[in-house]
């Protein structure tokens, strides 16, 4: 059983994939956050901003089958077809409920898996994308992959202990919060003086897309 908060199609805002249209499968639940906002202050990673409670979105629901999630997935992809089908499995922490069974059935309908996981729980070999986004104060399990995508900046979180790891792509993206513009120019300065680093923007909501 697969507990979903929500199924979209848009393009993935972030990252090296920024702009590529993606199916977002968006997994119920968190290891770092329980979701509630009386719990923000206590919780091990405090400044998130996704709604990852329950299965009451668009598309979400209880899927009893690898198969039943992965067809509810592929129903929205456009019929038009062409280009590489990609679906982007995200949370919450989808580590804490994707396994080989959704990997095949997903495979099985042609699509690329790119995930997006805290790196507290070690991601399957198969999937196709790692994308990992660690977070201070918890400990991180999964040190390779195709992107590491650095939220910036946070307390006690210097992107230097992070350059020797065994990631394609080194990605600082500024903190959304209400020290945004002084966030992004922090964010760029670092990449200028660091240049393995890459600016990642959050391009989904300058354009106001999910
Ligand atoms: S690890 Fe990700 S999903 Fe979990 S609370 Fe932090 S930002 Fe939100």
């Amino acid at each position: 059983m697969y507990s979903i908060k929500e199924i979209f199609y848009t393009l993935q805002g972030e990252g090296i994939n920024a702009g590529r249209p993606a199916v977002f499968c968006r997994f119920s639940g968190c290891n770092l956050w329980t979701g509630r906002e009386q719990d923000r202050k206590a919780a091990t990673c405090s400044f998130c901003d996704t709604d990852f409670v329950g299965t009451n979105g668009i598309g979400g629901g209880k899927f009893a089958t690898a198969e039943k999630l992965s067809q509810a997935i592929a129903d929205c992809w456009p019929r038009s077809g062409g280009g590489k089908k990609l679906t982007v499995l995200t949370g919450g922490e989808p580590m804490l409920q994707v396994d080989s069974a959704i990997i095949d059935a997903l495979h099985g309908n042609d699509f690329e898996i790119a995930i997006e996981t805290n790196g507290t729980i070690a991601v399957l070999p198969d999937i196709d994308w790692i994308c990992v986004s660690p977070k201070a104060g918890s400990e991180l399990v999964q040190k390779s992959g195709s992107e590491l995508k650095l939220v910036y900046p946070q307390p006690d979180f210097d992107p230097e202990q992070f350059r020797q790891l065994a990631f394609k792509n080194f990605m600082l993206q500024p903190m959304d919060n209400d020290h945004q513009a002084a966030n992004i120019k922090a964010a760029t300065q670092y990449c200028l003086e660091h240049p393995q680093w890459r600016l990642s923007l959050q391009t989904h909501k300058i354009i106001g897309i999910p």
